[in-house]
């Protein structure tokens, strides 16, 4: 498989490098050159897979010709075999449960870091070591997180050999639950910086690092944000094993997916070109609404940032949208580097009327305020005892008001588990937030490692440089 980027400069990459690169070199994102399509038939072969027999048999087509099958089989096992010592905690590793009639929340909370981040970052982890173990090389990853991708990247590659992690978070800025999710994991690779500053100033430094990487002495830097193309194969997987629990392939199914950089729904519109009956795609965001406001009005225009109940949606620019709009335009990459282009000069844009109306199709959008959030946590707490998340409670009202059959079974995204974010659960008024699982039972007692660092970027980038082999100066 071959990858291309949506803005038609850069080479095109096997999925090996693909791995490895951040953006492409002319500021575009990698997709596949060609998407796999299959049959009818061949997903309905797939009923009552394992989730790692499922992944293999998606995931296939993009690793062909980088991993050999028997490698890439091992790989996936080690990631979603479901039993005791799996990562997943739950048996059926991605569970759907019933809300209501035809109505369902797909689990996707059982990782080790509570959200369904685990479900990428746990296999971009293990494809990260065996390909450098392969070249025998060493790469440095940087990421900058508000929360949940700083966790989850952690877990990811804490057992990775020739892989060392410096993840920014915003000093006193993220909860304490989030910060010991990422600062209690030790290990001579794993960094944790706290940067006097916030999340912004976080972004931009490890922004300004992956442009100039001088201070890595020729390391390697790898991103581990979703611009990364690993993280949203491995989001397509769990579209197909929720649509086969519910009659699909014969069946068409539609989802809800909480969103924020437009990732995980990407990999539910890939999912269907891949050839699964998908219906409708709902794009539930918070008040931080660009994606809405481009899905109702064709607007497509940068607002100013508003913190709410649900912080991992809190975006203003919606990264992977860039993978939409390529299609849309009929893979023109010289038109999307255009658009790209007025948008970073601060204007915002509209496509083409027969673009748009392509798009919604398939696409529905609600934004939702902290406020109708809350109502929902409460709404489905009285109808079912189910305690929802913040963000999954969005895909739930979004759900509810958008929805286009009442005959096609609705599917929401479960994002997150409600422990992260207790102070939407007590603002619900539901009660206390529920207990920790039992691998996090002990959170709050276990030892932290972490280190303050200024909000200066030759300061992050020396303590990098000191600490990124395996805590030795590179
Ligand atoms: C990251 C995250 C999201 C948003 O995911 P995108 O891929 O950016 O759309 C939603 N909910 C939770 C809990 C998250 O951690």
């Amino acid at each position: 498989m071959r990858y291309i980027s949506t803005r038609g400069q850069a080479p095109a990459l096997n999925f090996e490098d693909v791995l490895l690169a951040g953006l492409a070199s002319d500021g575009g994102l990698y997709v596949p050159e060609n998407l796999p399509r299959f049959t009818q038939e061949e997903i309905a072969s797939w009923a009552g897979l394992p989730y790692h027999e499922l992944a293999f048999r998606v995931m296939r087509p993009f690793v062909s010709g980088s991993i050999p099958d028997a490698d890439f089989k091992k790989i996936l096992e080690e990631t979603y075999a479901a039993g005791s010592g799996g990562v997943f905690a739950h048996s059926a590793v991605a569970p759907l449960r019933q809300l209501n009639s035809n109505e369902w929340v797909l689990e996707l909370f059982h990782g080790p870091t509570l959200a369904f981040k685990d479900f990428a970052l746990q296999l971009l982890g293990r494809l990260l070591d065996y390909v450098l173990a392969k070249r025998n090389e060493r790469v440095v990853i940087m990421g900058a997180t508000s929360g949940d991708t700083g966790s989850a990247a952690i877990e990811g590659c804490k057992a990775c050999d020739n892989v060392d992690i410096f993840i920014l978070h915003p000093h006193n800025r993220v909860s304490e639950v989030q910060r010991r999710q990422m600062t209690t994991i030790l290990g001579e690779n794993i960094h944790n910086i706290a940067v006097e500053g916030n999340f912004d100033d976080c972004q931009e430094m490890v922004k300004d690092s992956f442009a100039d990487q001088s201070f890595l002495k020729g390391t390697r830097l790898v991103a581990v944000n979703s611009i990364n193309w690993a993280r949203i194969m491995a989001q397509i997987v769990y579209y197909f094993h929720a649509a086969l629990q519910l009659g699909g392939p014969a069946r068409s199914i539609a989802f809800s997916v909480p969103t924020g950089n437009f990732g995980d729904i990407f990999a539910g519109y890939l999912a269907r070109n891949m050839g699964l009956p998908i219906s409708q795609l709902i794009v539930a965001t918070n008040r931080n609404d660009i994606l809405h406001r481009f899905m109702s009005g064709n607007q497509y225009v940068k607002d100013t940032l508003h913190p709410t109940l649900s912080p991992s949606m809190d975006i203003m620019v919606s990264s992977n949208f860039e993978r939409l709009l390529f299609d849309l335009h009929g893979r023109n990459g010289a038109a999307i580097a255009e658009l790209m282009a007025t948008f970073k000069q601060g204007g915002g844009f509209s496509v083409e009327e027969d673009r748009w109306t392509e798009a919604r199709k398939l696409f529905d959008s609600l934004a939702v305020d902290d406020q109708a959030t809350c109502e929902t946590i409460a709404e489905v707490f009285e109808e079912s005892g189910e305690l929802l998340d913040p963000h999954t409670a969005i895909g739930v009202r979004a759900a509810r008001e958008c929805r286009r059959s009442l005959a096609t079974p609705m599917v929401i995204l479960g994002t997150a588990h409600p422990v992260k974010f207790p102070e939407a659960v007590e603002q619900a008024g539901v009660g206390q937030s529920p207990a920790l699982p039992p691998h996090l039972a002990d959170l709050f007692e276990r030892e932290e490692r972490c280190t303050v660092l200024a909000n200066d970027l030759k300061t992050v980038q020396g303590f990098v440089t000191q600490h990124g082999n395996r805590g030795k100066p590179l």
